[in-house]
């Protein structure tokens, strides 16, 4: 019999706020809750999905199997909650078939033209994946292990934090690879993921995350009547597949251009050579910034709901994926079956195929260095 059981507990904070309009201190208690119950068995190891609740009633739920948010209650302006990332109520549909859910990609999210790359003179095969190309660490990925949890407490905010050690040519990749990945419910409703790194050979890295969103609620229809916004004057054009050319184009007079906020399906539909290679947007954005400093790259608006998602991190580029390949094929949560464009990514990264870019950031990390990054998802409604 599966060994099942739920953990729970409160934790209270007392915490001091200044209440403008009587210009007084008063103390306000701040409820958080985090539970932890069986999610199943994988590779002989127990797969636990922990749920954290933050005093607002935002809630995340996210498994040590691929680092997977499964489900993300977000208020809408009413104070209704509803889950606005797709995902499978079973472990069974993640292991079944995904297309990256919720999940941590790596070693190397996004993709590796023909799964080549050299460091130092020495050429690297890795596995191959999405045609002749890597895409998001290979065939067993990041997304697709048990990794190591334990739930933390840091100031206001809870949650899980997740390692793994990625084994020196695991997927083809060079050195032994410790990862952290660590997730953060605060109270102002930011879900934070730290990203560390470090390694015992000198390997690309490029951790993302890969949640389909919709804020209407995950499987309530297409994300087209979503507005965006990106904060990129440019991006990084591909060829027909999907590796990026080297250019970084302005995006002004292209349907690339999400400067003010605009509605995904303004202009998807547009005869633009770079939105047929991607069947609709599938690019990275060079996000507007001087250097590695937390900063805005998107915003995402849902006018039915309210609800506003903001993306900021530290990473200098974001793929802005429009769900371009689901196609009704999957049924997820609650039954909701997930049509053509029913969720988009926002994955935080270095640009795509940069081992084989040297005029792209690079994104190697050598040994006696470390890989950090931090990415935020902070929700509001107006
Ligand atoms: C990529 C898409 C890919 C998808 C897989 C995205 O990050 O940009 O091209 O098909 O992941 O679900």
């Amino acid at each position: 019999m599966r060994c099942s059981y739920l953990i729970s507990f409160c934790m209270l904070l007392l915490l001091t706020t200044s209440c403008k309009q009587s210009d007084t201190q008063k103390e306000t208690s701040v409820k958080m809750n985090i539970e932890q119950r069986s999610f199943g068995n994988v590779d002989g190891k127990e797969v636990w999905l922990f749920t954290f609740e933050n005093s607002s009633g935002m809630k995340a739920s996210i498994t040590n199997y691929g680092a997977i948010v499964v489900t993300l209650l977000v208020p809408d302006r009413n104070g209704k909650l509803e889950d606005v990332v797709l995902g499978y109520d079973k472990l069974e549909g993640y292991l079944e078939e995904t297309p990256y859910f919720g999940a941590i990609v790596g070693r190397y999210g996004n993709r590796i033209a023909k799964g080549r790359f050299s460091i130092n003179g020495q050429e690297y095969k890795l596995a191959t994946n999405n045609n002749e190309n890597h895409l998001h660490g290979g065939i067993k990925g990041f997304d697709k292990v048990v990794w190591d949890a334990e739930t933390v407490e840091e100031g206001n905010s809870i949650g899980l934090k997740l390692t793994y050690l990625s084994k020196d040519n695991e997927e083809g990749y060079p050195g032994n690879l410790k990862v952290t990945a660590t997730y953060l419910l605060t109270q102002d409703n930011e879900l934070k993921i730290d990203y560390y790194a470090t390694t015992d050979k000198a390997t690309p890295v490029n951790l993302t995350n890969h949640s389909y969103f919709n804020l209407a609620g995950q499987g309530n229809g297409t994300i087209l009547e979503h507005e965006i916004m990106l904060n990129a004057d440019r991006f990084t054009p591909v060829d027909a597949s999907l590796i990026t050319t080297g250019e970084l184009q302005p995006v002004a007079g292209t349907p690339m251009d999400f400067r003010t906020p605009i509605k995904i399906g303004a202009r998807i539909d547009n005869d633009d050579q770079q939105i047929k290679y991607g069947g609709g947007y599938d690019h990275n954005w060079i996000i507007n910034k001087q250097n590695s400093a937390l900063a805005l790259a998107a915003t995402l608006f849902e006018s039915s709901t309210g609800r506003v998602m903001e993306v900021l991190t530290t990473e200098p580029g974001i793929q802005f994926y429009s769900g371009n390949f689901l196609d009704g094929s999957i049924t997820g949560k609650d039954g909701k079956v997930y049509k053509y464009r029913y969720g988009l990514c926002l994955e935080t990264q270095h640009y795509p195929d940069s081992p084989n870019k040297p005029e792209f950031p690079s994104c190697i990390l050598e040994p006696g260095k470390t890989y950090q990054t931090t990415t935020v998802y902070r929700f509001s409604t107006k």
